[in-house]
């Protein structure tokens, strides 16, 4: 592993990589080194539903999340990867008139923004997925350009692009400490040595406040297991990704036919977590059996969980902080951070190359909490 760097970025999932590779890409920074402490996906980027949606309630994430889905489309002629990316729309439901208020006051905005989004009554969704329960649902929204992606492929493409324009992907090596001088950072300790460095970025996930702790700043973001499950593969039948916003249920079929979802559980308690629970399956099998009652004789072949990195308002914290130069915060993405990574990874790589920050990072900064100016994203599922 390099001993000296000109940029580290801690944390080798999908945040970390598309920082790394359009550092490389876009701005000629190549001598970036990215440390992990484990294996390449083991962090919520190799754990997650694969969801990429454009359907979001404030314009800033619709316009972010729309370029994220060109990028997805293009992503196999930039990096050579198969991300399996298909589009075939996102399906939200709910069950009350707030619900039904909450998906037309988005709809609005996601039209004003260009997007094709359409409010549908519950016999119009069933046109659309034919196995769907009626039963409940007040309304749907549809638009046919969300999708679904494999996200290990989209890591590896990340990665391998990176290490070919020149930086280093050093896996199973976890930061345990900063050396400093006043408020500069003049390297990275890591189990496997110091890197010098004065330019840090923490795209650690869910453990980006111990990261930032070890600064001596402190961030509000915390981690919630959210576990998910794989079927056996079935023909295909299901054309977009169903979401429940009454009660957190998603679920998709992936391109090799399994149908892969969760659901939310209030009764998790924060913290750092990758168990798994018969309470999760028998969550999951009474939401999606009245969903879709086809679904009852379907196997369960894997289950599994990852930590969503919650913040008090649901946006994410990027940029610079007060405390401490050169110390970039890319954190905080609730359930969404894989989807808006590829928009982030340019977005951040610029602001890292350049150190000009622009207003949505002014937005995002980790003083909005200080200053009470919290933000507000209501689409958000689990
Ligand atoms: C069950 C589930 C379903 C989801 N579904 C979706 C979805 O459909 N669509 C979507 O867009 N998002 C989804 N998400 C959220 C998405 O997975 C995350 O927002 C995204 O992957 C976050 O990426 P990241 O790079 O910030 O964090 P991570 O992928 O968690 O990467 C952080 C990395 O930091 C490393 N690290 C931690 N501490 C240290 C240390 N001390 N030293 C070195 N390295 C360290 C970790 O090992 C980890 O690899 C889901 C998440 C879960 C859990």
């Amino acid at each position: 592993m390099r001993d000296r760097a000109e940029v580290v970025i801690i944390g080798a999932g999908i945040m970390g990589l598309a920082i790394a590779y359009n550092l490389a890409r876009h701005h000629g920074v190549r001598d970036v080194v990215v440390v992990d402490q484990g294996y390449l996906c083991g962090g919520a980027s190799g754990r997650n539903g694969g969801g990429v949606r454009a359907q979001f309630s404030t314009e800033e994430n619709i316009n972010l999340m729309r370029e994220s889905i060109r990028i997805c489309r293009d992503f196999a002629t930039e990096l050579g990867v198969n991300v399996w990316f298909r589009q075939g729309g996102y399906l939200f439901l709910v069950r009350d008139e707030a619900g039904r208020r909450r998906l037309e006051a988005s709809a609005a905005v996601q039209n004003r923004c260009g997007l094709p989004t359409r409010i549908l009554t519950a016999r119009e969704a069933q046109a659309i997925v034919p196995d769907l329960s009626t039963e409940g649902v007040v309304a749907a929204a549809f638009n046919p350009d969300d999708g679904v992606v494999f996200p290990w492929p989209f890591i590896w493409g990340y990665s391998q692009g990176a290490e070919r324009l020149g930086a280093e992907i050093a896996t199973f090596t976890k930061v345990v400490g900063f050396e400093t001088r006043g408020r500069a950072i003049e390297g990275v300790v890591t189990s496997r040595g110091t890197i010098k460095t004065s330019r840090v970025v923490n795209a650690a996930g869910a453990w980006s406040p111990g990261i930032a702790r070890m600064l001596g700043v402190e961030l509000p973001n915390k981690p919630h297991r959210h576990e998910i499950c794989a079927s056996e593969p079935l023909k295909p039948f299901l054309g977009p990704l169903v979401a429940d916003l009454s009660n957190g249920l998603y679920f998709s079929q992936s391109m090799r036919g399994e149908i892969v979802g969760g659901v939310s559980n209030d009764d998790v308690p924060h913290g750092l977590d990758h168990g798994s629970s018969h309470r999760f399956l028998a969550l999951y099998a009474k939401a999606i059996l009245a969903a879709c009652p086809r679904l009852g004789s379907v196997k369960v072949m894997r289950q599994w969980s990852g930590c969503y990195d919650l913040t008090p308002d649901a946006n994410p914290i990027v940029g610079f902080v007060d405390e401490v130069d050169d110390f970039v915060q890319a954190s905080g993405f609730m359930g969404h951070g894989f989807m808006i990574a590829p928009v982030m990874g340019r977005l951040v790589a610029e602001l890292v190359a350049t150190r000009a920050v622009s207003p949505l990072f002014e937005r995002w900064n980790l003083r909005r909490f200080r200053e009470g100016k919290l933000l507000r994203e209501t689409m958000i599922i689990g």
